[in-house]
């Protein structure tokens, strides 16, 4: 069996998005083979960090970038940094712009509608943490090429300063028509806890702040079945909740996608 490609590439910009968050983008050298569809993932590794047994330490991440930015020559992925007993995301961590991340892959069938496939009525993502890596990805994705579906966010943390890509997100609330936000904190509150539409005429996207766990807001939030497709990603016991909402709601099971970590 030939063994799997590994790429190599630069780390050239570290986004610090919160206090333990940090995105990498990874340059590619053009011309470079690696491809992937919105939503996979990547094994990482760094070149000499190696375990017990002398293997490469190799961790799983979703890209968090789009294909239409490989297109530009480069992916990121967006890492939490565990803290004690995080092996891999702890030295990461610690990278500077310039060293080599090797990458191989793509993995896994949690996978953006292609945008020549029939399309939803509207695309709705929950997400919880850092489960909004790779629902980020998608998002651009849709956004880049253009697809005119109304898009809805659900998106839950624990405090106001675990907010990732807030200002990405809140700053499509203000040009994307049809894009509808809505946060939610489990932990702390807003400085304002309102909701709105950006546009005088609403017609530009709409924005609501919560407080509460996004699996218990379900049902204030989703109030009818449509064929929308529905992405989630998070821990698995909000990903199991939020999936057995949806179908409990009768969303049809083909419509409904998940990826936990
Ligand atoms: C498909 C997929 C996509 C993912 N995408 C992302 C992503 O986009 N962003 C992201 O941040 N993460 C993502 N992850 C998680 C990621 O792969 C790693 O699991 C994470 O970064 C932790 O790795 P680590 O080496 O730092 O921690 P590890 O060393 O693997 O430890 C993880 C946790 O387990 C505990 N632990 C380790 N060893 C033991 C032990 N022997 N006994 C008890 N507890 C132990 C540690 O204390 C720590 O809390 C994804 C995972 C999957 C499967």
């Amino acid at each position: 069996m030939a063994g799997r490609e590994v790429f190599k590439t630069t780390l050239t910009e570290i986004i610090q998005e919160t206090p333990r968050v940090r995105t990498f983008r990874l340059a590619l050298p053009s011309g470079s083979p690696f491809s992937f569809k919105a939503g996979q993932f990547v094994m990482a590794s760094i070149p000499d960090f190696l375990n017990q047994k002398g293997r490469p330490v190799r961790r799983a991440y979703s890209v968090a970038s789009s294909p239409k930015d490989l297109e530009k020559g480069y992916l990121e992925l967006t890492i939490t940094r565990v803290g004690e007993g995080g092996f891999f995301s702890n030295k990461i961590h610690e990278a500077r712009p310039g060293d080599t991340i090797l990458i191989d892959g793509p993995y896994g069938a949690f996978v953006l509608q292609g945008q020549n496939e029939p399309q939803p009525s509207r695309y709705v993502f929950v997400a919880s943490g850092s489960g909004i890596a790779p629902l980020r990805g998608m998002i651009r994705t849709i956004l880049l090429e253009g697809r005119n579906v109304p898009i809805e966010l659900l998106y839950g943390f624990r405090h106001r300063s675990d907010y990732i890509y807030e200002r990405e997100l809140s700053g499509y609330v203000g040009t994307v028509p049809d894009f509808t936000l809505v946060t939610s904190l489990s932990q702390g509150t807003f400085s304002t806890l309102d909701d709105g539409a950006s546009g005088k005429d609403g017609s530009f996207g709409r924005w609501k702040r919560l407080v509460g766990r996004i699996t218990t807001l379900l049902p204030d939030l989703v109030h009818e079945v449509s064929d929308a497709k529905v992405y989630i990603c998070g821990p698995p016991e909000m990903v199991a909740q939020t999936d057995s909402f949806f179908r409990e709601t009768g969303f049809p099971e083909g419509s409904v996608h998940k990826e936990q970590w």
